[in-house]
C-alpha cells in the first residue's frame, strides 16, 4: 500500500464520451492540444506532475530569496553533493538546460555523443551543439517480451568498437532509467564497464540521471550483488562511476520545476559557469527560486525511501498485470515510471502508416478520458511532407506515464478496465492520417483525421 495518506485533494474532470469526441476532434486528434479540463486521468508525462510532500511544502516556506548566496542554495548543494560527490553543482530550471550548457561547453562540431538511448530533447541538444547523437541499445532491448532484467543497458561490444575506431567520440551519456527504451533499467555492471572504457579512452562519461532512484531500486531487486543494498547506496555508487550528470529534478526530484548539472572537471566547470550565468541565472540559483531549491533538496532526500520506491514499482506492475489480464500486452519486465503498451499486438488491423500507437492512445482518451503518449511511428517514424510514412518506428508503443504520489490504485484499475473494454472489440478502433505536418516538433503540433477501417 501507499506509505503515505492524502491531506490535500483536487477534483478531476468526469466527462462523457460525447464531450470527449467533440473536444478531441477540435484538438485535431492530438492529445497535446487537449486542456486539463478535458482529461480525467493524465498519464501524458511523469515530469513535473508529482505531488509534493508536507515536508517539501514546509521546506518551500523556508525558501530564501536572496539573489546571491541564499541559504536555500547551500541547503540544496549539501544534499546534491552528498548524493553525487561531484565537486561542481549547478542548479538549472530543468533538465534540458543542463544538457544545453553541458554539450555547449563540451562537444566540438562533428563529435559524437554515444548513449544507451538519447532522450529526444537530449538528442536535440547534442545536434544543436553541432554534435551527432548515436544510440547503442543492447540487443535484448529489441525483444519487447523478453524478461532480461536490464534491457536499458548499452551494447558494450558496439561501444568498444566505436571507441577503438576512427570516429571522434566527445561524450558517453548513459540514461538511467532508459526512457526512450521502455523505461528499462541499466545494471551497475554495465555502468562499471562503461566507466572503465571511458577512462581507458579518455572520453567524458555522464549520466542522464532523471530517474536515478528508480534505476537504483530496480538494481537492488534485479542485480544479485546489490540485493542487500539500499537504493540510496546504489544511487551514490552509480554517480561515483561517472564524471558528472545532467538531471531533470521534475522526475526523481519530485518537484514541479528544477534541474541540475553536476561535474568533476574544473576547466569544464568554468565554461559551464559562463553559460549558466548568461542563460539561466547566477551560480547560486540558476533559474530557480529559493523556494524551488529547498523543495528540490527535500525531494532528493525523500525519493530514495525504499518504501516509496517499492510501492511505486508495485503499482506500475499492478497496472501492467491488470492490463495484460484484460488482453493488452506491454513491454516486459515492467519498469517503474510507466507502462509501455504493445499497440501493434492489440490492433493488427491498423498498419504503422495509420499510426497504430496513436490509434490506441486516442481510443483510451475517447473511451475513458485517459491521456497518454504514443511512442511509435507518429513520434519516431520518418514521414514525408505529404504526411506519408516512409520508414516506420521499430515498435508501435503507447506510454502510460505514472505521476509520482498522485493516483491511487483505484485510478489505475479504472485505466486497466478501460483498456479491457477496448480489447473486447479492438477491430472497431479507427486509424489516423496526418492533415497538418509541421517540419519540426511534429508530435506536439501536428493535426490528424480518423480513418475508419
Ligand atoms: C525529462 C527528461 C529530460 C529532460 O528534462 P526536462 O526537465 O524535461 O527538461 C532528459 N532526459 C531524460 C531521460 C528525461 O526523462
Amino acid at each position: 500500500m501507499e506509505p503515505y495518506r492524502i491531506k490535500v485533494v483536487e477534483p478531476i474532470p468526469i466527462t462523457t464520451r460525447e464531450y470527449r469526441e467533440r473536444r478531441y476532434a477540435e484538438a485535431g486528434y492530438n492529445q497535446f492540444n487537449l486542456t486539463a479540463e478535458d482529461v480525467t486521468i493524465d498519464l501524458l508525462s511523469d515530469s513535473g506532475t508529482g505531488a509534493l510532500s508536507a515536508e517539501q511544502m514546509a521546506a518551500g516556506m523556508r525558501g530564501d530569496e536572496t539573489y546571491a548566496g541564499s541559504r536555500s542554495w547551500f541547503r540544496f548543494r549539501e544534499v546534491a553533493e552528498d548524493l553525487t560527490a561531484y565537486q561542481h553543482i549547478f542548479p538549472v530550471h530543468q533538465g534540458r538546460a543542463a544538457e544545453r550548457i553541458l554539450f555547449g561547453a563540451l562537444l566540438k562540431p562533428g563529435q559524437i555523443s554515444v548513449s544507451n538511448t538519447h532522450f529526444d530533447m537530449t538528442r536535440a541538444n547534442v545536434e544543436l551543439s553541432g554534435g551527432t547523437a548515436r544510440d547503442l541499445p543492447c540487443p535484448e532491448a529489441a525483444d519487447l517480451d523478453s524478461d532480461a532484467p536490464f534491457k536499458g543497458n548499452i551494447d558494450l561490444d558496439a561501444l568498444t568498437a566505436l571507441l577503438e575506431g576512427p570516429e571522434d567520440v566527445g561524450v558517453v551519456v548513459m540514461t538511467i532509467t532508459n526512457n526512450g527504451g521502455g523505461g528499462q533499467p541499466v545494471s551497475m555492471a554495465n555502468l562499471e564497464a562503461v566507466s572503465t572504457l571511458c577512462r581507458k579512452h579518455n572520453v567524458p562519461f555522464f549520466l542522464d540521471a532523471a530517474r536515478f532512484a528508480e534505476n537504483a531500486w530496480l538494481v537492488t531487486q534485479r542485480e544479485e550483488r546489490f540485493h542487500g543494498h539500499t537504493p540510496r547506496e546504489v544511487a551514490k555508487l552509480a554517480f561515483r562511476l561517472a564524471d558528472g550528470c545532467v538531471l531533470s529534478l521534475k522526475k526523481d526530484g519530485i518537484v514541479h520545476i528544477g534541474g541540475m548539472l553536476a561535474l568533476q572537471d574544473t576547466e569544464l566547470a568554468k565554461q559551464c559557469e559562463l553559460l549558466l550565468i548568461a542563460t539561466e541565472g547566477f551560480l547560486t540559483y540558476g533559474g530557480l527560486s529559493g523556494r524551488d531549491l529547498d523543495m528540490c533538496a527535500q525531494g532528493l532526500m525523500e525519493v530514495t525511501d525504499p518504501l516509496y520506491l517499492r510501492e511505486r514499482a508495485e503499482a506500475t506492475k499492478y497496472l501492467a498485470d491488470c492490463a495484460r489480464e484484460a488482453g493488452v500486452d506491454s513491454v516486459t519486465p515492467t519498469g517503474v515510471h510507466g507502462v509501455y503498451l504493445n499497440a501493434a499486438r492489440l490492433l493488427p488491423h491498423i498498419p504503422p502508416a495509420r499510426f497504430t500507437g496513436h490509434a490506441l492512445a486516442s481510443e483510451l482518451y475517447l473511451a475513458g478520458g485517459i491521456r497518454c503518449a504514443e511512442v511509435g511511428s507518429l513520434y519516431l517514424g520518418e514521414i514525408d511532407a505529404a504526411g506519408d510514412l516512409i520508414t516506420p518506428a521499430p515498435f508501435e508503443l503507447v506510454r502510460l506515464a505514472i505521476p509520482r504520489r498522485v493516483y491511487t490504485r483505484s485510478h489505475l484499475e479504472y485505466v486497466a478496465e478501460t483498456l479491457g473494454a477496448i480489447a473486447k472489440n479492438p477491430e472497431k478502433v479507427p486509424g489516423y492520417r496526418l492533415t497538418e505536418i509541421p517540419a519540426i516538433l511534429r508530435p506536439f503540433r501536428c493535426r490528424l483525421a480518423q480513418v475508419r477501417p
